[in-house]
């Protein structure tokens, strides 16, 4: 849908994710300029975006800023380039870069000592996702800020949600979503691969999605209720029981020759809780023990 109002904007790296930011801008009316390391890749963002070949050409004059790099350090060794620090003053720059809180802090304090406004933002989205129902996308900083770009951020994501005005809290929300989806999946693929050893297919496994998401999505109550109340115990299952279902886990991974690996780290943390004598405990007790290294 075309914008009331186009802004000016530059789309800073045009990998996957910045060629599709940059096309949902484009296709929403606003006037975007796009810069790559590589040109070539600019050149064939197209949809109606026009590819700079100079870094500070390309961010003059605009109002907003998006970069969407591998990691912080290209943004930063990028913005130490001669003349690109003061093309960005007066800018409102957008880091759609995945990092940690730590980065998002430092580059607020480089954002301040050049007079950028900045918001440090995480996208939960595959670049096919970029402007459908399914994106959607985090922002720390000021709000003031954030709400006079919101209409236009909202090209990328109608789901544009600001977390905080710490400015590292939308790279912790982004990094504990993607943990638990990392975790979860390397769980379900050690699944899977222990059916197939056992000569099960997996198919069989994957068929119960229904009973392993939803007793997921139990726990994921349980404890959040058992966190905010700072007690966990309970009358469903202790950490002693847990323990020895995992022991099992461990053993036919053990039996069956394939990695183990998994298992053991996860018996290791639960059995870790039960030392620091939380076994009589619920399974969500071991977010005490977590919380210390
Ligand atoms: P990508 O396709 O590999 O693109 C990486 C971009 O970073 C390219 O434009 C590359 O330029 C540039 N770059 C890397 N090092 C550089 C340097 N030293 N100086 C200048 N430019 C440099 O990656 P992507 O998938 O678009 O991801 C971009 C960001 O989006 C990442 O932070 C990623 O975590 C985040 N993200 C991606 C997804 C996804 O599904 N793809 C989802 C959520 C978040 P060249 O073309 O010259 O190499």
């Amino acid at each position: 849908m075309a914008s009331s109002s186009p802004t000016k904007i530059a789309v800073i790296g045009s990998g996957l994710m910045g060629s599709a930011l940059a096309r949902a801008f484009a296709a929403a009316g606003h006037d975007v300029a796009v810069w790559n390391r590589t040109p070539s890749k600019a050149k064939a963002v197209g949809g109606g975006t026009r590819a700079m070949e100079d870094l500070r050409e390309a961010v003059s004059g605009r109002e907003l800023v998006v970069v969407s790099l591998s990691n912080y350090a290209a943004c930063s060794e990028l913005f130490s380039l001669e003349g690109v620090a003061s093309a960005l003053a007066g800018t409102t720059l957008v880091q759609l870069t995945s990092g940690s809180p730590a980065d998002a802090r430092e580059a607020l304090e480089w954002a301040k000592a050049n007079g950028v406004d900045y918001l440090d933002a995480a996208i939960l989205a595959y670049p096919s996702f970029v402007a459908t129902d399914a994106a959607m996308v985090f922002y720390a900083g000021s709000r003031s800020v954030f709400d006079r770009h919101l209409e236009t951020l909202q090209a990328i994501a109608k789901n544009s949600i600001y977390v905080d005005e710490k400015i590292g809290s939308a790279a912790t929300l982004d990094c504990a979503i993607l943990e638990a989806y990392y975790g979860s999946s390397l769980a379900f693929l050690h699944a899977a691969a222990m059916c197939e050893a056992e000569g099960i297919d997996p198919k069989a496994f994957f068929s119960h999605k229904a009973s392993f998401l939803g007793l997921l999505s139990v726990t994921v109550d349980a404890a959040q209720d058992m966190i905010e109340r700072n007690d966990f115990s309970g009358d469903q299952c202790s950490l002693n029981t847990h323990v020895a279902a995992i022991e099992h886990i461990v053993r036919l991974s053990k039996d069956a020759r394939m990695s183990a690996r998994f298992p053991k780290e996860l018996l290791d943390n639960y059995k870790r809780a039960i030392s620091a004598g939380l076994g009589s405990k619920e399974l969500p007790a071991v977010f005490r023990t977590l919380k210390q290294d």
